[in-house]
């Protein structure tokens, strides 16, 4: 029964993998008079991927209360200032780029950046590669951490690295502690009240949880918003070819980068997570490519590991979203609810965002399903903003060894977003006004559309006889990056 406010009594979590425990810290946090029960099955257990951040991660934290120090040592995290992506360019000199996250003093940087990247797109001589832009692609290269000393008063935006079943396990001892209740059992049977709504879940040993309100956290199956509410899936296999991942650790090296390396390889990529203890690998791929057996050996190969006795194990991924996260008394979050391929790491905060939006929706509509349609709206465009970042990296790629890498950069199942940011790059005088302008600006920002593009060297030929005097000197920039980068220490020192 719900209160006479309206707001829940009793809300019923399904699934203990990281989306049911991020949830359930959220929700306790915010409403810490509900009654909350997770559900979690032992004999299913968790998908125990996905090991990489955005900064999302550190604001999931900060809102629940738990510092890095109580954190990071539990699940072997490290720091992470970005990704770098190799071999997915084969023009000459775009052989890799680094993404950063943002920074503070980006905004010094950032003019010179889009001054020289419109220059170069009118084929006018000058470097426009990101890599000489910004200050977490220089801490990355010299191995340093991106918190800086106090006396440096300027932010730097990060995220984590950091082992997945460790981080649940954290997250559930947290939730638990703050009154979290948690019961082990397999979910059998969803039964619905009069309105249709959801009323309770039997369990295989025929015992009913009841609730009046649902989230949904069971992973791909999304055994409630696909399975009893009968919401439709989304596919993304027109424009995101990977449906499958093949993983294995290997030994961390002495010292720890701070950052996600993500290698192009025959027919899809490979992750490399550097942890305090191992490296958790990777190689994305699509199984209509190459055979999971044919993923294995080329990962080995690229690792390095030959026929050594290693952990591996093979994933499928469904990719895509439910066309609604809220229906009726249920929200999913995490792989229930939806999953862009791992590229960029977005899946924890799409699950975070969820969930705070959801809160705030629920509340503004006074515990009713008035403002679903909103939030429904708002997390779609999320998924699609993206997938639209990440379908990007495969339409512009420069390889042409393979059908997949052809067949990408073939792809014309492109959003009508995609196409036009695509355009502006090539055609405007002013990308990042003209991506304001036309409300492109959702998940990505201009400046990381324009690393992705410039690191791909998505540029024309230079013209041979065109003059180019830079209002800027690209010495100085370096000197000035340099001279902020030596506020900060180096990524192992920060991680003692
Ligand atoms: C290859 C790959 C790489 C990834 N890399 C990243 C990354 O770098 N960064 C990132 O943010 N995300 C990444 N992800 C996504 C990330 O793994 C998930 O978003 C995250 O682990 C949360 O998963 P989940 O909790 O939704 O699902 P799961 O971990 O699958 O949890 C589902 C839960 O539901 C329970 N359950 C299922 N059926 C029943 C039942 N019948 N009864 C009771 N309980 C049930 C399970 O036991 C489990 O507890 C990656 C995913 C894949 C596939």
């Amino acid at each position: 029964m719900a209160d006479t406010t309206g707001k829940p009594e009793k809300i019923l979590i399904v699934g203990g993998g990281t989306a049911g425990w991020m949830a359930a810290n959220l929700i306790v946090s915010r409403w810490n008079d509900v009654e909350v029960c997770l559900l979690e099955s032992t004999e299913i257990g968790i998908i125990g991927v996905g090991e990489g951040s955005t900064p999302h991660l550190k604001f999931f934290f900060d809102t629940i209360g738990v510092t890095e120090s109580e954190w990071m040592s539990r699940c072997n995290a490290t720091y992470k200032n970005g990704i770098s992506f190799a071999g997915w360019s084969s023009v000459t000199g775009f052989e890799s780029y680094f993404h950063p996250f943002p920074a503070q003093v980006d905004d010094y940087t950032v003019p010179v950046f889009f001054e020289h990247t419109r220059a170069r797109l009118q084929g006018k001589p000058v470097n426009a590669h990101p890599d000489h832009y910004f200050l977490e692609t220089y801490l990355t290269k010299h191995n340093l951490g991106p918190i800086p000393a106090e006396s440096f008063p300027f932010g730097v935006a990060y995220g984590y690295h950091f082992d997945s079943h460790l981080l649940g396990q954290f997250l559930a001892e947290k939730a638990l502690s703050r009154g979290v209740k948690r019961v082990f059992g397999t979910l059998t049977e969803v039964i619905f009240n009069a309105d249709e709504e959801l009323a309770s879940v039997r369990l295989s040993d025929d015992s009913f949880l009841d609730a009046d309100f649902f989230v949904d956290c069971s992973g791909f199956k999304s055994l409630l918003m696909q399975g009893a509410l009968k919401v439709n899936f989304k596919s993304f296999k027109d424009n995101l070819f990977n449906n499958a991942a093949v993983v294995m650790p290997t030994p961390i090296s002495r010292e720890i980068p701070p950052e996600t390396r993500s290698t192009a390889l025959s027919n899809g990529w490979a992750w490399k997570i550097p942890l305090t203890n191992r490296y958790g690998n990777g190689y994305v791929y699509s199984n209509e490519y190459i055979t999971p057996e044919q993923a294995e050996t080329e990962l080995r190969q690229h690792l390095n590991v030959g026929d050594s006795d290693v952990a591996v194990r093979h994933l499928q991924m469904k990719v895509g979203r439910a066309e609604k996260h809220w229906e009726k008394n249920c929200v999913a979050v995490g792989l229930s609810q939806g999953f862009i391929e791992p590229l960029e790491a977005t899946a924890l905060a799409l699950s975070c965002e969820t969930v705070m939006r959801f809160m705030k929706h629920y509340e503004n509509g006074s515990y009713t399903n008035k403002f679903s349609d909103n939030f429904n709206q708002e997390i779609n465009a999320k998924f699609e903003g993206v997938r639209d970042y990440i379908v990007c990296h495969y339409k512009v790629n420069q390889r042409k060894d393979t059908d997949y890498w052809r067949d990408n950069a073939a792809n014309t199942h492109l959003s009508e977003n995609l196409e036009k940011i695509l355009h502006f790059w090539r055609h405007s005088e002013d990308f990042s006004r003209d991506m304001h302008l036309n409300n492109l600006v959702g998940s990505y920002q201009p400046k990381s559309w324009a690393c992705l593009l410039a690191g791909y060297g998505v540029f024309p030929s230079i013209e041979a006889h065109v003059r180019y005097q830079s209002p800027y000197d690209l010495v100085e920039v370096a000197d000035f990056i340099r001279r902020c980068g030596l506020n900060f220490k180096t990524h192992n020192e920060l991680l003692s």
